[in-house]
């Protein structure tokens, strides 16, 4: 047996119920997660959430306690790891440091016996932007270079499926920003599966055509960037992907399409079609940049919602300045106003009154965990 082939396109990548537990923890909760054939995917979440353990049982470095990871129609979870079609790339990038580059992208080919790899280690070298760096050994190359090798020596045995542990972690951020986008143009050229690993959201946002959010061994939320940072289903998904403002209220049920909401003894209302609970403890959330600071509620546009409060803080950050509104029951919301020069700057200490389009807030449901 030589493992699945590599040339034909295996499928969709499952994970059915896979769970892992290191005797009486469970680092893995019985996860389900369907990852299309041919899409750049980012397995976000904060530091032991269990992103690198669902990683190594998809790589076959770690046995899962149970549960099945499948491609396409095959059942892969007790093949050996070099039996899959699946190749790893490690943040510490584990280049062979006595061989030259040329060989370290040609490793995998004269591992399987392959002869003649001139013409393949060249294509790779050249898909990372590496022509002429063949000869070289790893220490005479950046971090960024260095990735890149490691990448195409990943890349060399077409594996169907490509994944990616923190890749840019060691990188400076101007470099990471770089190779984010140099990442997604390789990933379109190749057209393979990409599993990428990372805690970092802007990373997973800017990258990945699909992202799942993982909390204590489990998905939160998969979806679209802009339709998790938009429309998150939970607090931990609204708090993990940027600011949110979330108010905690009563929901009194649905009529007209809209859901009424009173929280802090105001009421509110949110469309139904943004709302994820109409009846009980909610969250009212929106997000900072959809807060517009002015003066006096009169200046409030009509069928926008407000509350009132003094400005404590602000903060010019270039793009925007970040002000803290404190309200009068003494919490505290973010307000992104755009330094477009057509907005004027709000004095700290000064009263004002955050507004917004019910249409951009959602409803989430609270429970007895959440603030
Ligand atoms: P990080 O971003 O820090 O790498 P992660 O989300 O990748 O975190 P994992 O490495 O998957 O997290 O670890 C998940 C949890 O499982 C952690 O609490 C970790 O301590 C635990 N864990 C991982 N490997 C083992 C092991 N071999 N034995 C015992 N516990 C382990």
């Amino acid at each position: 047996m030589t493992g699945m082939a590599r040339d034909t396109p295996a499928g969709d990548l499952r994970l059915a119920d896979l769970t892992k537990r290191f005797g009486s923890f469970t680092a893995v909760d019985d996860l389900s997660l369907t990852i299309g054939q041919g899409s750049f995917f980012a397995l976000l979440g904060a530091s032991g959430c269990g992103k690198t353990t669902t990683l190594r049982m998809i790589a076959g470095l770690e046995e899962p306690t149970s549960g099945q990871v499948l491609l396409g129609d095959t059942d892969i979870t007790r093949l050996r790891p070099y039996r899959r079609p699946v190749n790893t790339v490690f943040q510490s990038y584990a280049l062979f440091p006595h061989l030259t580059i040329f060989e370290n992208v040609a490793f995998g080919l004269r591992r399987r016996g392959i002869r003649s790899v001139d013409d393949q280690v060249r294509r790779m070298l050249s898909l990372v932007q590496l022509d002429g760096l063949g000869p070289r050994r790893p220490a005479q190359l950046s971090g960024g270079q260095q990735q890149r090798v490691a990448l195409a020596r990943a890349l060399i045995n077409k594996p169907q499926v490509l994944l990616l542990d923190e890749p840019l972690g060691a990188l400076d951020l101007k470099l990471r920003r770089q190779m984010q986008i140099e990442l997604k143009r390789i990933q379109t050229e190749v057209g393979i599966t990409f599993v990428h690993v990372t805690h970092d959201q802007e990373e997973a946002m800017a990258m990945a055509d699909t992202v799942a959010v993982m909390n204590a061994g489990r998905i939160e939320q998969q979806g679209a960037p802009a339709d998790l940072y938009e429309f998150p289903a939970t607090a931990f998904v609204a708090n993990f992907l940027g600011q949110s403002n979330l108010l905690a209220g009563e929901a009194a049920g649905a009529s007209g399409g809209d859901v009424a909401v009173t929280a802090h003894g105001a009421r509110f209302s949110v469309p139904a079609g943004r709302s994820r609970a109409d009846r009980g403890p909610v969250h009212l959330g929106v997000r900072p940049e959809k807060l517009h600071l002015v003066g006096s509620a009169a200046q409030v546009p009509h069928g926008h919602q407000h509350v009132t409060g003094v400005v404590t803080d602000a903060s010019y950050v270039g793009v925007s300045t970040q002000y803290l509104l404190r309200t009068g029951w003494g919490t505290e919301l973010s307000v992104f106003a755009a330094n477009s020069g057509a907005s004027t700057p709000v004095q700290v200490g000064s009263e004002a009154v955050a507004y917004w389009d019910p249409r951009h807030a959602f409803l989430l449901p609270r429970d007895a965990a959440d603030t």
